[in-house]
């Protein structure tokens, strides 16, 4: 096996898009700073709407094969080379919105067997060994089966992936340090929906979503985590923008199919969920997902000094 960088970041995911959306300027940082970055996406997005009239014609797999082809345009804005489906490309798709008769299709990825999906992200983990897990909360973020199922796998795998005695044939045991999970803090979203009020006339979208609509999105004191990821503002945008059958991007601003506008978050945040958090002073957020991490170096984690060495 090729050695790998120092530092190594995975992060679980439902669908195409959903990437770029809540981590694309951390991916984008991370890569840049020579960490290898990890994706792994358990669906390929088959059921969505899709923007484009001249793209509307594709549905079900020809639709997952195209945003194969985005995410992978995505991946490369962001200097990402490793990026999975989970179980393999096709192997569960997507489950459609909670409430659908698509949930009980046997293929998609809600109807998976917990543990067999698990095991298919436990092979990632001990080939990578990442130190850090970045996923949903329980809820998914939004009630979406699928990022409730993503959130279930990536919390599951990461416990069977240090376990001795689970499935010696996907190699070594490997404990993941620390777990996040995607946040927005609502004085963040407040406030970014009050701005986009105020231009909402100049933006060719009809009307705005609401603080509600934004995944993760919970009370300031959760907020563990903040990533800056203003530097990597281009990247970010570009990756969302090469989901062009999910997303429509007009910098600060995107909407999704349903054509309400949202603002893009140019510092990620994030709750720290297991493990110990890391050289931040007291109540002040971490800046710096690996920062604690024992035998990492470069990673004090001090809030207010980044270290830029990309
Ligand atoms: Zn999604």
């Amino acid at each position: 096996m090729t050695e790998l960088p120092g530092r190594r970041l995975l992060l679980v995911h439902a669908h195409p898009d959903d990437e770029s959306i809540n981590n694309g300027a951390t991916m984008a940082r991370y890569a840049a700073e020579g960490a290898h970055v990890t994706l792994v996406t358990c669906t390929l997005g088959e059921r969505g709407e899709v923007i484009p009239p001249e793209l509307a014609h594709l549905t079900g797999e020809a639709l997952g094969s195209h945003r194969r082809t985005e995410l992978a345009a995505a991946m490369a804005v962001l200097g990402v080379h490793d990026f999975r489906s989970l179980g393999g490309p096709g192997r569960h798709q997507d489950s459609g919105m909670m409430g659908l008769a698509d949930n009980d299709d046997p293929r998609c990825f809600w109807q998976a067997d917990l543990d067999e999906a698990a095991a298919e992200l436990v092979g990632v983990i001990r080939e990578v060994r990442p130190q850090v897990l970045v996923t949903y909360d329980p809820d998914g973020g939004y009630g979406h089966p699928d990022h409730i199922q993503a959130h279930r796998v990536a919390m599951r795998a990461a416990d069977l992936a240090a376990e001795r005695d689970f499935r010696p044939d996907l190699g070594t045991p490997w404990t993941i340090t620390k777990i996040y999970w995607n946040r927005v803090p609502r004085s963040v979203a407040e406030e970014a929906f009050a701005r986009l009020k105020d231009v909402l006339d100049e933006l060719p979208f009809p009307a705005s979503a609401a603080v509600d609509d934004v995944p993760g999105v919970v009370d300031d004191n959760l907020i563990t985590t903040e990533i800056d990821g203003t530097a990597h503002a281009a990247a970010k945008a570009a990756a969302m923008r090469a989901h062009a059958t999910q997303i429509e991007v007009v910098e600060p601003w995107f909407a999704l199919s349903n054509q309400l506008a949202q603002p893009i978050f140019l510092v990620e945040y994030y709750e720290l969920v297991r493990g110990e958090r890391g050289g931040a002073r007291t109540g002040e957020p971490e800046t710096d997902l690996f920062a604690g991490i024992p035998g990492i170096p470069g990673t004090s984690g001090i809030s207010g000094t980044s270290e830029v060495n990309a």
